[in-house]
Formats: C-alpha cells, sequence, structure tokens
C-alpha cells in the first residue's frame, strides 16, 4: 500500500458523524442535522469565482501586507437569500443594506466567502481587508519577552500584578489592563486576569531559543484580550450558515480553501485563526457553540496532506456504488444505517493501487 492510502487508513473518519446542531443567525436559531460525508477529504477540486471587488476607501483599500494567518468566520446570519453569492456582491458594492425600521449600511470586507453553492474570492489574498474587528493600527509584530524556551507548547498567563508569564514564568511584557468606558465614564479598570483572554490565546513563537509574544489588546466591545493583525496580517473567509443549505458541505468546502491558503502562503495549521482570536467575538459562533472547531480542523489537516500528496504526482480518486453518497463524498441520504463501503483510488506514474473502506453511522 502506498503512503497515501496508508494514510487515509490511520487518519481517516472510522465513523459517520450524525448529529443535531444549532445553527446562530442573528434573525432566528435553527436545528440542523449535520451528516458527515465517507471522508474528511472532499473529492472535488476547488472552484473560485473570482469577483474582486474594486478599489475604494471604505472596504477595499488595497493595501498590501504581509500575511501570517488566515482568519475563519461565519456569516452569523440565516436568511435563505443571504448566500455565498449574496455576501460576495455585498463585498463587490462595498456594503450592504438593511431595513429594520430605519436603513442601516453594513461594510462588508473579507477575501473570500463560501457556501456549498459557491466559493467567491472578494479582495486580493495579500491586501488589507477589514473582517477581524482589531483595526489595522497595528501589524504581526513578536516582542522578545525574557523567558527561555522550555521546550514545552506554551502557555500564556496573566501573573497578579499584571505580566504575561508563559509556562509559569513571568516575561517583562505588561498585558492590557481590563479597561471598559461608556459614554466617555469609566466603568471599570483592573488589572486583567488569565480568563480575560480570548479562548484561543495569545501569539507566541520560539525565536533564538526564546518565547515571543505577539501585540495584544483589551476589546472593549466584547470584554476579552486579544490579538492584532487580524485585519492586516490575515485572509479572511467567510463561511454561511443560510438556513437550507448543506452546513457541513460548507465546511468542508472551507477546510479545502483554508488548506489551499497555508500551503500558498508558506502557513501551518497553527496559523489558522478564529475571527474570535482578533477581537473576542464569538464567531464562528455555530462552529464554536456546537464543539466542531477541533473536527473542522482535522478537515484542514487532512486537505493540507493531501495537496503535499498531490505535489508528488498523487491522483486520488473516490470509488463508491451506494446511492447514499454521492460523487465528492456526501452522505445524502441517512435513512438506512447499514455501513458504508467504498474505496479509495490512487494513481501515480501509470500505477494504480486501491484500499478498501468501510465506515459505519455514530450511535
Ligand atoms: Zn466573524
Amino acid at each position: 500500500m502506498n503512503k497515501v492510502l496508508e494514510y487515509f487508513k490511520e487518519n481517516d473518519s472510522k465513523e459517520v458523524i450524525v448529529k443535531n446542531i444549532r445553527v446562530y443567525g442573528w434573525q432566528n436559531e435553527y436545528d440542523h442535522l449535520i451528516i458527515s460525508s465517507v471522508s474528511k477529504y472532499l473529492f472535488e477540486e476547488l472552484e473560485i469565482k473570482e469577483n474582486i471587488a474594486p478599489f475604494n476607501d471604505d472596504n477595499r483599500p488595497g493595501t498590501i501586507k504581509p500575511k501570517k494567518y488566515v482568519t475563519v468566520h461565519d456569516t452569523g446570519d440565516a436568511s435563505p437569500l443571504h448566500t455565498a453569492k449574496f455576501w460576495s456582491e455585498a463585498v463587490y458594492n462595498q456594503s450592504w443594506e438593511q431595513s429594520i425600521g430605519d436603513v442601516v449600511k453594513y461594510l462588508c470586507s473579507y477575501q473570500y466567502v463560501v457556501d456549498n453553492e459557491g466559493i467567491y474570492h472578494n479582495i486580493p489574498d495579500n491586501e488589507v481587508a477589514y473582517h477581524a474587528g482589531d483595526g489595522t493600527k497595528f501589524d504581526y509584530v513578536l516582542y522578545k519577552s525574557g523567558v527561555k524556551d522550555d521546550g514545552k507548547k506554551a502557555v500564556v498567563t496573566i501573573s497578579e500584578d499584571g505580566y504575561y508569564m508563559i509556562n509559569g514564568e513571568k516575561s517583562t511584557i505588561l498585558a492590557p489592563r481590563y479597561h471598559v468606558e461608556k459614554n466617555g465614564v469609566v466603568i471599570e479598570d483592573r488589572i486583567a486576569k488569565t480568563e480575560d483572554i480570548n479562548s484561543q490565546g495569545v501569539l507566541c513563537k520560539v525565536i533564538d531559543g526564546e518565547y515571543c509574544l505577539g501585540e495584544t489588546y483589551f476589546s472593549s466591545g466584547y470584554r476579552k484580550i486579544a490579538n492584532r493583525g487580524g485585519n492586516n496580517n490575515s485572509i479572511g473567509i467567510e463561511s454561511c450558515i443560510t438556513e437550507n443549505t448543506d452546513i457541513y458541505y460548507t465546511w468542508q468546502r472551507t477546510a479545502k480553501l483554508v488548506a489551499r491558503l497555508l500551503d500558498e502562503n508558506k502557513l501551518t495549521l497553527d496559523d489558522v485563526k478564529q475571527h474570535h482570536y482578533f477581537s473576542g467575538k464569538n464567531c464562528p459562533q455555530t462552529i464554536r457553540m456546537n464543539g466542531m472547531w477541533d473536527h473542522f480542523m482535522e478537515l484542514v489537516a487532512f486537505e493540507l496532506q493531501m495537496i503535499e500528496f498531490k505535489k508528488e504526482g498523487y491522483k486520488i480518486e473516490l470509488v463508491v456504488d451506494d446511492k447514499r453518497v454521492n460523487k465528492v463524498g456526501r452522505i445524502v441520504d441517512n435513512t438506512v444505517l447499514e455501513p458504508i463501503s467504498f474505496k479509495i483510488r490512487t494513481h501515480k506514474d501509470g500505477i494504480v493501487q486501491e484500499l478498501s473502506q468501510n465506515i459505519e453511522f455514530s450511535k
């Protein structure tokens, strides 16, 4: 068996996830049955529709910045009318307007938007877009912390006197204060605590044997310590949670796009962040609230590995003869819960190899 098939055998899903999730749109929340696919790999090529917005001050200033992250969002909008095409047009036209009594204009600015029907590219990857909520004053930067690398994965906390600590050792970097004002009046001002840090933590990398920390700030809107570099240094992807769509398919397509962007920008899995990381906002809310982020990242990791195999010349194919499975590997029918049998077939240098797989429905 070649290494591609070996990888599928070792790392691919052993069970079909069948799970009711709650989807969070601002108009309404709804229950949605998630049925995963036969594989973590989506058997289709990315098809990206270019719909690049014209330059303008509001949502596409055209500023070029190095990219250090890929940021994942969801639209938080359940309306069946608000598809990826709709959101792509909203970027093209700079904003969209909503009328509930008054007309409110919302700025729309992100590089990509994905749903189960299409993937749209709205702003070039190397440009700034306003999607992460952290402003554009600060770039991705790393500061020496004074703490030596102990070889462990860095856990960043805050000391009682307000300094960042790395794996329990105090750094020379002061954390931002917890500071909330309303109409110019200070409501709360104190030394921040570890629990004030957003749930994805603080940027920390090792350079020359020393831990270095990124630029952070206190996001008063969401009352969390968050990271800078979201708007300037990340590529933003909106994933649609539109009602009556195949949200799992949207997630798989998003994961495939994330993997491509990691590869193209020489980034790693660690550089995939939620919008939450940059502002404390609960976004992508549906993935976060249903505990699906780790699964989403497994999809990204799998897709990224397949990019490597394809570079080596492998062609990877799904062979399935079961009406419950479509040609890209989506399970479109769960009325019969018998296990599904299929094959993964590879082609390289004229050699064809196959792996027989069996997947069961989760109980
Ligand atoms: Zn977001």
